[in-house]
């Protein structure tokens, strides 16, 4: 089998979804989808795709590594060029599971789990009262999730510099308040997280992340800015809430210090984005290492979070994957099986081959991204 053609194609969910089909001179096709690598992503697919033609499409993590190493002068570390070629492999394990009749995690060593545990990323933001935060947790419940995040930061501080990270007094209590008002609309069964979106420097994120040390949060994510892993460990070490980062980075590469560091408790790769399902599915056995689990971050329709579901399925140390609040129609209408894939707060892997969903097309170019093109040669 021999690789034929690439075609990519965008719609707006949250942010860009980036679909990229490969086809093949044995008539089967796979599709992958990958997000935040933007219109740059579309150009990059398109320059590597005379390299990919003719090429044998079950050798993905060598063509990956391979493309990747050729472009190691363009950025092979991080940004659009991974996230382009995080697209192409999850296509790759698409065609590979659909010509093979099986499920992508059966091909990855079999699954650990049946179902995969999902949590919401739930609308609760500074300024709401009690009774605003309990009925948006009411929702979250309502739909059977075991565990949900909140934004504790943003708001309105006085006097506030846009570019400081010290928190204020009122800043600090205002974070708190919200969590303690989160658990206390959950009640005890369920688990509750903190995205503090690395707006704190080291010595506030410590007073938050000890103040917050009595409601027992599942974690609290990227309190200070990610890119300074030992900052991140001063947090770390000076707490029992668990710490949570990674959304940011790319590759095992990107993730190496973080964990050979403990630098946190649980790590959170963006797996459509960071480097596919290969290099995720590398990077949770090196964070099980260090007995570090592993909380995907996603954003993506319910195909990559399927893809992603796939690495969550196959590894030890999967925690919860994340499900951001889409507009309804778009969630369940994009695919062809027409359903909301997360029932009850988890995602069950299915038999069928490949990623398992299939993508309308029809529905999802109604949701076309301005200025891409579809499908086209
Ligand atoms: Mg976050």
């Amino acid at each position: 089998m021999k690789i034929t053609n690439i075609k990519t194609a965008a719609t707006s969910g949250h942010g860009m979804h980036l679909w990229v089909k490969v086809e093949t001179d044995a008539g089967i096709t796979g599709l992958g989808e990958c997000v935040h690598g933007g219109v740059q992503a579309i150009a990059i697919i398109q320059e590597l795709r005379p390299r990919l033609i003719g090429r044998d499409p079950f050798a993905i993590d060598a063509l990956f590594e391979e493309l990747r190493r050729g472009h190691v002068f363009d950025g092979g570390f991080a940004g659009a060029l991974i996230t382009a070629l995080t697209g192409i492999e999850i296509a790759l394990w698409d065609l590979k599971g659909k010509a093979l009749k099986a499920p992508i995690c059966e091909l990855m060593g079999g699954k650990f789990r049946e179902k995969i545990r999902v949590y919401a990323d739930c609308q609760v933001n500074p300024g709401m009262d009690f009774g605003q935060v309990q009925a948006v947790v009411d929702n979250v419940l309502a739909r059977g999730f075991t565990a949900f995040k909140i934004d504790v930061d943003g708001g309105e501080a006085k006097n506030k510099d846009p570019f400081n990270f010290t928190a204020s007094q009122w800043e600090h209590e205002r974070m708190v308040q919200l969590v303690e008002m989160a658990c206390r609309a959950a009640g005890p069964e369920i688990a509750v997280a903190a995205d503090v979106h690395t707006r704190l420097d080291v010595p506030s994120a410590i007073r938050l992340a000890r103040d917050l040390e009595q409601f027992h949060l599942m974690w609290l994510e990227e309190p200070v800015p990610p890119e300074n892993i030992d900052a991140m460990r001063e947090v770390k070490r000076a707490t029992t809430t668990p710490i949570c980062a990674g959304e940011n980075l790319y590759l095992r590469h990107g993730f190496r210090e973080l964990i050979e560091k403990q630098a946190v408790d649980v790590i959170m790769p963006d797996i459509p984005k960071c480097g596919g399902l290969s290099e995720c599915r590398k990077i949770a056995n090196l964070a099980e290492l260090y007995y570090i689990p592993f909380a995907p971050h996603n954003v993506a329709s319910p195909i990559g979070t399927m893809a992603s579901c796939h690495v969550c399925a196959s590894i030890p140390n999967f925690l919860v994957i994340e499900f951001h609040w889409f507009h309804r129609e778009y969630w369940t209408t994009i695919i062809k099986e027409k359903t909301d894939i997360i029932v009850n707060g988890y995602i069950a892997l299915s038999d069928r081959p490949g990623i398992g969903l299939e993508l309308d097309e029809e529905v999802a170019r109604a949701h076309q991204y301005p200025g891409t093109t579809w499908f086209a040669e």
